[in-house]
C-alpha cells in the first residue's frame, strides 16, 4: 500500500468517509505525495500525453489566435499573457517563439506569468524558458498576477481540479463518499448528504438509479475568478480539455497510470486522475460575468486556425521522414477518433465580436 493510501485510510478509520472531491485532491496536490507534486506525468515516459507535448504546432497556433485578439482589442500595451498549468512549459514556449515572429512588440511589450501549483512542475518550467529572451514571472495563485489586458491559455487545466459525484438513489441524489471496506481497501459508498435540486441539471428527474452527476464547485471556482479578471481589464481567453458540451449523467472519473487505465482508489497519488470538464456549466459562469464565449471540438478549431497548412510549410522545409511525422501529430490532434472530438475548446472575451474561427457567440 502507498503512503498516501495509508495515511487516507488511517484517516477514514478515525474521522469517516470522505467526499470523492477531498480524494481527488489528495491524490492530484497532497503536499507530501501528491501526483503533480512527486511524478512527471508528461510524455511517453510519463502517463499520459498533452497536445502540446504532441506538437509544436498546438502552442503555435494558441499564438496565432492570441496575437489576433490583441490585434483586435488594438494592440495595448498592458498585455498580460497567462497561462494557468503550464506542465512543462512546453506550450509556452511554442507560443512565444511563434508570437515573436508574429508580433515582435507583442512579445517585447507584454508580461508573461506563468500560474503553477507544483513546486516541481514550476522549476521544470523555468528550466525549458531559460532559453527564452521573454522574462516570465512565476505564481502559485492566479490571484497575484498583475492586471492588465489578459490574454490567457489553459491546456488540460479543469480536468485536474477536483468534482464532486451525486448517485441517484431512491431517496435522491445522494454524495457518493470513499470509505473503507472490511479488507482495509478503499470503497465508494453514498453517503447521508443530498445537493441542492437547485444545482442538477435539466434532466435530472428523469435519471435512472445509479446515475451519476459530476459538479465541480474547484472548476466553476476558479472560472468565476478568470472570468471577473477579464470582464474588468479586457482580454481573452482559450480553454482546451477534454469533456462535454452538455452537462450529463455518467461517472467519468478515471484514472490513468503509465498509458493504462488504473482503478480510481487503487493508487492513490501515483496515477493521473481526471475527470471529463462540463463546459456547458464553465460557459454559463464566462456569460454570466458579461463575456463573449464560444465551445468548439479541438479538432475543427485546430484545423480552422490552419493546422494542415502548417504542417505543410514545416513540412516543405524537411524530408519525407519529417513530413510523415507532421501528418502523424495533426492527425493525433485533429482527427475525430484521436484527440479532435473529445477534446474541446472554449474561447471567452471581452470583445465585442466572436473572434475567429468561432461563428457564433452563444
Ligand atoms: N498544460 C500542461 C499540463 C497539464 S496537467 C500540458 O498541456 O501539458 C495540469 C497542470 O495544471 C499541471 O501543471 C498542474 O500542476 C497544474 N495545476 C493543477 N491545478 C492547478 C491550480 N489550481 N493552479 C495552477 N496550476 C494547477
Amino acid at each position: 500500500m502507498s503512503g498516501l493510501k495509508r495515511r487516507i485510510a488511517a484517516q477514514i478509520a478515525v474521522a469517516g468517509p470522505i467526499s470523492v472531491a477531498d480524494y481527488f485532491a489528495m491524490c492530484l496536490f497532497d503536499p507530501q505525495d501528491g501526483y503533480y507534486v512527486t511524478r512527471e506525468p508528461f510524455g511517453a515516459g510519463g502517463d499520459f500525453v498533452t497536445a502540446p507535448e504532441v506538437s509544436q504546432m498546438f502552442g503555435e497556433l494558441v499564438a496565432v489566435w492570441l496575437v489576433s485578439a490583441w490585434r483586435a482589442a488594438g494592440e495595448p500595451d498592458d498585455a498580460v499573457l497567462i497561462e494557468i498549468g503550464p506542465g512543462r512549459g512546453t506550450l509556452m514556449a511554442d507560443l512565444l517563439r511563434a508570437a515573436a515572429r508574429l508580433a515582435p512588440r507583442f512579445v517585447e511589450r507584454a508580461r508573461i506569468a506563468m500560474v503553477e501549483a507544483s513546486p516541481r512542475l514550476t522549476a521544470m518550467q523555468k528550466e525549458t524558458l531559460r532559453a527564452s529572451p521573454a522574462r516570465p514571472s512565476w505564481h502559485a495563485r492566479l490571484e497575484e498576477v498583475e492586471a492588465g489586458f489578459q490574454l490567457l491559455v489553459a491546456n488540460e487545466l479543469f480536468d485536474a481540479l477536483p468534482c464532486r459525484q451525486f448517485v441517484r438513489t431512491p431517496a435522491g441524489w445522494r454524495e457518493r463518499m470513499v470509505t473503507l471496506a472490511e479488507d482495509g481497501e478503499l470503497a465508494f459508498a453514498v453517503g447521508a448528504s443530498g445537493l441542492d435540486p437547485a444545482l442538477l441539471p435539466p434532466g435530472a428527474d428523469d435519471q435512472p438509479e445509479g446515475a451519476v452527476f459530476e459538479p465541480a464547485p474547484a472548476r466553476t471556482a476558479l472560472m468565476e475568478e478568470i472570468a471577473a479578471r477579464i470582464a474588468r481589464d479586457g482580454g481573452a481567453a482559450l480553454f482546451f480539455d477534454y469533456g462535454h458540451l452538455e452537462a450529463g449523467f455518467a461517472d467519468t472519473l478515471q484514472a490513468v497510470r503509465a498509458h493504462r487505465f488504473d482503478g480510481v482508489l487503487e493508487n492513490p497519488g501515483e496515477a493521473d486522475l481526471t475527470s471529463h470538464v462540463d463546459f456547458a456549466a464553465l460557459a454559463r459562469v464566462a456569460t454570466q460575468a458579461g463575456l463573449n464565449v464560444a465551445v468548439a471540438e479541438q479538432g475543427d478549431f485546430l484545423l480552422a486556425m490552419g493546422l494542415a497548412e502548417r504542417a505543410g510549410s514545416l513540412g516543405a522545409a524537411g524530408d519525407e521522414a519529417l513530413r510523415r511525422k507532421l501528418s502523424g501529430e495533426v492527425e493525433r490532434l485533429a482527427a475525430p477518433d484521436r484527440m479532435g472530438s473529445l477534446f474541446k475548446v472554449m474561447a471567452a472575451s471581452s470583445l465585442a465580436l466572436p473572434l475567429p474561427p468561432f461563428t457564433q457567440a452563444d
